[in-house]
Formats: C-alpha cells, structure tokens, sequence
C-alpha cells in the first residue's frame, strides 16, 4: 500500500451533496491517487469504483465525505464489500501503511502466492493483511483464481523491470554514468506514482547496498 495526499479541495458535486461519482469526483480522487487502486496499487484499472471507506448506509455525512472517498478498482471492491471496515488508512499522515504490511513480489510470473506480512499486532493491521491476502493471493472463487494469477503476472512485470536496472547498477562492466541513470530509473519505480511501488520498495529495504542509498528516500 501507499499514502495518499488529498486536496482539501472538495469538488463541486459534493459541496453540493449532487453526487459521489460524477466526473469532478473522479477526477479529483484519480489524481491524489495517482490513477491507482489504493489496495491492489493497480495503475489505470479498466474498472473503477469510488468506494467509500466507511460504508455509508445511507447517512448522507459519509455519502458526501470527500475525506471518506477512496479510489478502487472494480475487483478489490468487490472483495472488500462490507467485511473490512477496520482496514490501515492511506489518506492518514500518521500511518505509515506501507510499512505496516511487507509486500514482497511473486519469484516466477505463475507464482501462486506472494508474501504478505503484517508487521505489527495492530487490529488495523491485521485486518489489512488479511484483504491483501485475499486480493492478491485469492482463490475463494474461480473468477477471483484467475484474476489474482493475472494481478500477480503483472506485478512480477514490474518486477522484471526493477531487476533490469538492479543488474546495471551491480555489472561489474557498468559505468558510473549508466549506475547513476540505474539508480533514478529505480527511484522512479519506487515512487507512488507507479504501480506496485509498495513491492518495490520492500526489496530494496530488503538489499543491503540498495537500503544504505535509497532507504531514507523510502517514505
Ligand atoms: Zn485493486
């Protein structure tokens, strides 16, 4: 998972307590999201959902929260649904929900898990690791078997990427110029704004060399 930054600008459909979805609501929430899904860290999924964090049971305070709007994709909402309401919150400063769940990516492209590790005894983290665990890991129905092994396909692509600039920055033919260029491609993909970066992120603090350069930029 990755923190999130909001606005304090609350789009005008709300203001007016109109809609929770309609284009402004949208655009606002992809942009301090990063076009990703805030569980799953998928970029540009074909399905999106403006999901409310606490569900809002027709109390239109929650329905109409811009605080209370998470942008999702399709399949995460659909397996969070009302069952997690205890979960770590990106859109809170003083969470660090990157570090509360180790995310590490799958060894082979038809893995048939990946690791996740909740870090501390924390309910909220607990409850957390065990969404992460059904969205990424699943096998509760057969859609959700096969969409889990695409998800975890794509996460070993990124990862396949990291790798590339992980074996220039190590050759030992490697200039300083193409380590130096190494080191910013990595960055980049340990940004929030690309996808998977909470996997990323956890091999290099997981590297000793990589840790020492790039761990206190890891936030
Ligand atoms: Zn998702």
């Amino acid at each position: 998972m990755f923190n999130v930054e909001r606005g304090d600008e609350v789009p005008a459909s709300l203001a007016a307590r109109r809609s929770y979805k309609d284009e402004d609501v949208v655009k606002a929430l992809e942009s301090a999201f990063h076009k990703k899904c805030y569980l799953c860290e998928t970029k540009e999924p074909q399905d999106i959902n403006v999901e409310h964090f606490v569900a809002h049971q027709n109390d239109n305070d929650l329905k109409y929260d811009w605080n209370n709007l998470y942008f999702s994709c399709g399949r995460c909402n659909n397996i969070k649904l009302h069952y997690f309401n205890d979960l770590l919150d990106c859109c809170d400063p003083e969470q660090d929900v990157f570090r509360e769940i180790k995310l590490l990516p799958p060894r082979t492209p038809g893995a048939r898990k990946l690791v996740v590790e909740r870090q501390s005894e924390d309910p909220r983290s607990v409850q957390t690791a065990q969404l992460l665990e059904k969205i990424y890991n699943s096998e509760h129905t057969v859609n959700k078997a096969v969409t889990g092994s695409y998800l975890r396909k794509k996460i070993h692509t990124q990862f396949v990427l990291f790798n590339k600039w992980l074996i220039k920055y190590y050759a030992e033919d490697s200039l300083p110029v193409e380590r130096e260029d190494a080191i910013e491609r990595i960055k980049i993909l340990m940004s929030n704004q690309s996808q998977y970066s909470a996997f990323i992120k956890w091999c290099i603090l997981d590297d000793e060399d990589l840790n020492e350069l790039l761990g206190p930029l890891i936030n």
